[in-house]
């Protein structure tokens, strides 16, 4: 046996866990099938711009234990998400706060905003929410869900509201303050340089191979080490023998334009149901339009995304955590439970919703756990 681990997929997952292991005298090997690192939070230079090829990711965090461990690899500027949600040509403010309400409904004040919201949700009769409209709704009333969840949802997980389960939703704060900042957390922005670079940095003095599958010669691979950390999806480490788990797909766009502001917002969401994308990201935002010298890029790079339903061969992105998914994962989870050599890790390997943050938590308890 040559390596104690063998980590497949270059991801934020592998890369952490690989870090964890290097530092603590593992002898680690790396593989991916993709040709570069990095997974989905990969970023590629384009025209001065750092393009997150595998959509826009915005790293924030309250775990002051994982911005700690980040920030060793990483320098972070000071990019605070607020996207713009745009129906029908209307502009309105995200995360929901009390922009989105004077817009809405011309109230002023956090009182009439809250008496606003009580007035739909009375009138739509909801008690106890069982779905995501109903949580929606109860959460900011009808008028907000209509234009600004809806359509928005539907297209993105190409299932009508009342069949989603309704924690996607919380993942969106409501706030009767003016505050724009879509994510509540302490430590939050992009690193300089971009993703693939903080990866990079992780990876820095690890044995990484690319472009090379796992399943191509699983039995050689799990001979080279004492044991696996595996990141792909757990459905397919396991050939799908119980069936497969759905997945959200994104297809995106990309165009380069000959112009220095395309949208003037980094991230700008489609509300409607009509438009076939869900959002556009403008990709210099993330960085303030500059460079790295600090001058401003004369040109742009968007991106529109397309959310589509996941069929094998495609890349998988969301989980689907509704209840049929929920069980075939436990399903499946049992079986990996009884795997001895092999560890199940990040977005793909447990089937979970994960933000960064998350991910990042979860190796780091892995690794302490392991070594
Ligand atoms: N969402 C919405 N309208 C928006 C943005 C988000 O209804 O303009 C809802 C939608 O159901 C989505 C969920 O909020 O699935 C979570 O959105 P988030 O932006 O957190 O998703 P991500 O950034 O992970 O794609």
């Amino acid at each position: 046996m040559k390596y104690d681990y063998l980590i497949v997929g270059a991801g934020l997952y592998g890369a952490v866990f690989a870090q964890k292991a290097k530092e603590a005298g593992k002898k680690v090997l790396v593989i991916d099938k993709r040709p570069n690192i990095a997974g989905n939070v990969y970023t590629e230079e384009m025209e001065g711009i750092h393009v997150h090829i595998y959509g826009a990711h915005i790293f924030h965090t309250n775990n002051k234990e994982v911005w700690d461990y980040i920030t060793r690899f990483a320098e972070f500027n000071r990019f605070t998400n607020s996207p713009v949600a745009n129906y029908k040509g209307e502009l309105y403010s995200l995360p929901f706060n009390m922009y989105t309400f004077n817009k809405m409904w011309g109230v002023v004040t956090p009182e009439e905003a809250a008496a606003k919201i009580e007035e739909q949700k009375k009138a739509a009769g909801i008690t106890e929410p069982k779905n995501l409209e109903e949580q929606a709704i109860s959460l900011v009333g009808t008028d907000i869900y209509e234009k600004l969840i809806k359509g928005y949802t539907q297209k993105q997980w190409g299932r009508p509201c009342t069949e989603l389960p309704s924690f996607i939703i919380k993942r969106l704060p409501v706030r009767l303050t003016f505050d724009n900042n879509y994510f509540n957390a302490l430590y939050q922005g992009i690193p300089v340089g971009g993703y693939t670079k903080m990866v990079a940095n992780l990876l820095d003095g690890v044995e990484v191979k690319l472009g090379v599958d796992y399943f191509d010669d699983k039995e050689a691979y799990d001979a080279m080490a004492d044991k696996v950390i595996y990141t792909g999806p757990i459905d397919a480490y396991f050939d799908y023998k119980l069936g497969t788990l759905e997945y959200r797909s994104v297809r995106f766009e990309t165009e380069v334009l000959d112009m220095p502001n395309f949208q003037g917002n980094a991230a700008v969401n489609y509300t409607d149901s009509e438009s076939p994308y869900t959002r556009i990201i403008e990709h210099k935002w993330f960085e303030f339009g500059k460079d790295a010298n600090g001058n401003d890029l004369p040109k742009t790079v968007i991106s529109r995304e397309y959310s589509s339903e996941w069929k094998l061969g495609d890349e998988p992105y969301y989980p689907v955590n509704d209840e049929k998914n929920g069980a075939l994962y436990a399903q499946y989870k049992g079986l990996a439970d009884k795997e001895d050599h092999i560890i199940f890790g990040g977005r793909l390997g447990e089937y979970k919703y994960y933000d960064m943050d998350a991910v990042i938590a979860s190796a780091l308890a892995m690794a302490a756990k392991e070594l």
